[in-house]
């Protein structure tokens, strides 16, 4: 492929990419926007591996590791369940990290690279900042897999003096730059680039370590934005400008998801960075622990649920991160197409960190094939509660928990939650008192005109569908 033919190739690439996060910013459009989206990654992958830097001998090596690591990625997409997703997308980021750090070491040690004078300096600083964002990436991404997954807890880790740690660690890395980049030989470059890798993966651990649970939704995104620019600092090490182009957009979109994310918990983005957040205080039960019990609570029946939503004129269902656990998306949409036959105002209320990755709700019930223009924001639906006879809180805790408002004290103070305790009857459904991902105690379950339907939301609904259609 001549070097023309690889670079009309790439813009066509870039503007496909540009319009499938056009297409990804709306359900309506989210699968025209994956479309664009994988024909502009087959055109790069093409015009990369057939373009004028790749010579004819290395092309069988790249397919075979094209085929290794296709037959690797088909088979964890097949077999993720929907509830792994998050942290299969932490892997991922992951890997983008590690890759731009191996790369940074490929590029140093690169026997065939003469480059001199300003033109060497540029490249050692695109080194050494593409594996300081690398590894960051790396470590932070592996720790955030582990968080999502529960095999390390939520509660976040708050080292007496972290932030002088953090400075600290930052101060070496500046000055090791220097020694980096006075090197005179490869050799005497090695050790500055180690100290500082190893800095960098002590941060990116050390970073998300500090971030407690219910702060996690940031981290998810930040480690999106993250991987972004590891991928355009591979770009800058590798000339690459579809790489560099690409890591740019994802990287900007990542950090204004942040910025999204920050503002739907009402937190500012430094204080979730400098961590410790998300756990201060409040009554921490831990994860999956049944939270100390603050009152009595009354149960309901699927039967008597099924009763009051045949009753009521006006429903809101509020799906959480139990509802994908159980999988129960499909049989809520048949209660709601049931309830709407009978014309009751049914729709959706999606809080924006429900779940366990931003839109997860929104995913599932779209795979349900529940008509959008009911599935609600929370903003959109707030003022709605006090009209509103029966709420449907399915697999939600934190995202419902009103010691967010009324408790200055509560790990999760501040961040807005949906308002269902106004309503006339709200209903919750899960297996057990247990505290939701953030590890506090919910006030909602002991309210007046609260009930507890208890059991495997799947199941549940079943049930209450059952006596629906009797
Ligand atoms: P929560 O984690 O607060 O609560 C989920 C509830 O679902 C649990 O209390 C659990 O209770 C219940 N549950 C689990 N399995 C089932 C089941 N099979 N049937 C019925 N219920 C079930 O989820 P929310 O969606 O309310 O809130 C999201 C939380 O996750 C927030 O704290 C958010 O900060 C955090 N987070 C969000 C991310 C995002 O990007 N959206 C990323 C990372 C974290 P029980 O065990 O008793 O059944």
């Amino acid at each position: 492929m001549s070097d023309s033919l690889a670079t009309v190739s790439y813009i066509g690439a870039t503007i496909l990419f540009v319009l499938s996060l056009g297409g990804l910013s709306n359900p309506e459009t989210s699968r025209r926007g994956n479309l664009y989206g994988m024909i502009g990654m087959t055109i790069a992958v093409l015009a990369t591996v057939f373009g004028p830097r790749v010579s004819a001998a290395g092309i069988p090596w790249i397919i075979g590791a094209m085929a290794v690591g296709g037959a690797i990625g088909v088979y964890a997409a097949r077999t993720v369940q929907m509830t792994q997703m998050p942290e299969l997308v932490a892997l991922m980021h992951s890997l983008v990290g590690m890759a731009a750090a191996l790369v940074g070491f490929a590029s140093y040690f690169d026997p065939t690279s003469h480059l001199q004078g300003a033109e060497k300096s540029i490249h050692s600083i695109e080194i050494y900042v593409g594996i300081l964002i690398g590894v960051v990436t790396f470590t932070g991404s592996l720790i955030a897999f582990g968080k999502l997954n529960g095999k390390i807890g939520g509660s976040p880790l708050t080292l007496p003096g972290r932030h002088w740690m953090n400075l600290a660690g930052l101060l070496v890395v500046i000055y090791f730059g220097g020694v980096f980049m006075n090197a005179h030989s490869i050799t005497d470059g090695i050790v500055p680039l180690i100290v500082m890798t190893i800095i960098a993966g002590l941060f990116g651990i050390h970073m998300v370590m500090a971030i407690g649970g219910a702060d996690m939704p940031v981290v998810v995104s930040m480690l999106n934005s993250y991987s972004g620019w590891a991928a355009a600092a591979t770009g800058f090490m590798l000339s690459n400008d579809l790489l560099i182009v690409v890591g740019a957009l994802v990287g900007s979109s990542g950090a204004i998801l942040s910025y999204i994310m920050c503002k739907a918990m009402n937190r500012s983005f430094i204080s979730v960075i400098a961590g410790g957040f998300g756990t201060a205080g409040g009554t921490v039960a831990p994860k999956g622990d049944a939270a100390q019990p603050a009152g009595e609570v009354v149960p309901i029946s699927s039967a008597e649920t099924a009763e009051l939503l045949r009753e009521a004129k006006s429903v809101i269902i509020v799906p959480g991160y139990g509802m994908a656990v159980a999988q129960a998306q499909h049989t809520v949409f048949e209660i709601t197409k049931l309830l709407r036959a009978k014309k009751v105002n049914i729709r959706f209320g999606i809080h924006p960190v429900a779940g366990r990755m931003p839109g997860h709700m929104n995913v599932l019930l779209a795979e349900a094939k529940v008509p959008y223009d009911i599935v609600l924001e929370m903003d959109e639906l707030n003022d709605d509660f006090p009209k509103t006879d029966v709420v449907m809180v399915i697999g939600a805790n934190d995202i419902v928990n009103p010691g967010a408002q009324d408790d200055p004290s509560s790990p999760i103070a501040g961040m807005p939650v949906l308002e269902v305790w106004k309503a006339k009857t709200s209903i919750v459904m899960k297996r057990s008192m247990a505290s939701g991902y953030a590890g506090v105690d919910n006030p909602l379950f002991y309210k007046e005109n609260n009930r507890m339907l208890f059991g495997d939301a799947k199941k549940m609904l079943d049930e209450v569908l059952t006596v629906l259609k009797t």
